[in-house]
């Protein structure tokens, strides 16, 4: 059993409710375990600004999963949810599932590079996954919380709690 972090992001067609239904198509999953799950955060969009903002939230889980398993079945819950890939980078999108953290493995294979690339650097990675996971450290030895406390919030708020 591996212990993994997840990022949901959403910007379009209620991201609200399609976080909260990503949470449930997760836990449904034989091979995955939910353990925590940060509350829903509001967070100002990357990349092209013409967009809408975008909620956020991490999701720690148990799996039996191997690293691509996971990256498949989180696939599938995009295409479910009608995620079109389209050319723009970081544009718009109704669902985004990222592997943040899969045990203190480092992963670089063509479909998957983990710890996630961009997460040091994302305020609406670092404050949730603080929250669930103050204590965790990453495989480059930095505490999750220290990384947290001192990263730009760039507005993040917290919208509510899920369920
Ligand atoms: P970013 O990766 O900067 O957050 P994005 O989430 O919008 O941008 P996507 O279009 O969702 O990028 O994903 C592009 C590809 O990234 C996926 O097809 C997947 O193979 C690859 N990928 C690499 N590492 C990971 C990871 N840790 N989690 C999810 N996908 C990953
Ligand atoms: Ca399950
Ligand atoms: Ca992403
Ligand atoms: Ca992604």
């Amino acid at each position: 059993m591996a212990i993994c972090y997840i990022g949901l992001g959403s910007n379009l067609s209620n991201p609200q409710r399609q976080i909260q239904l990503a949470v449930q198509c997760i836990r449904a999953h034989t091979g995955i375990t939910q353990i925590a799950l940060s509350a829903l955060y509001c967070s100002q969009p990357m990349g092209p600004q013409d967009q809408p903002d975008y909620m956020n939230a991490v999701m720690a889980i148990n799996t039996k999963l191997t690293p691509i398993e996971l990256l498949d079945a989180l696939q599938a819950i995009e295409r479910q949810a009608g995620r079109v890939r389209k050319g723009e980078r970081w544009g718009a999108r109704v669902l985004d599932l990222d592997i943040l953290l899969y045990d203190q493995e480092i992963i670089n294979t063509p479909r998957l590079t983990v710890p996630h690339y961009g997460m040091k650097q994302r305020e609406f990675v670092l404050i949730p996954l603080a929250e669930i996971a103050p204590k965790l450290t990453l495989p480059c030895n930095s505490n999750v919380s220290t990384l947290a406390e001192s990263i730009d919030k760039n507005a993040l708020t917290i919208h509510s709690q899920l369920s």
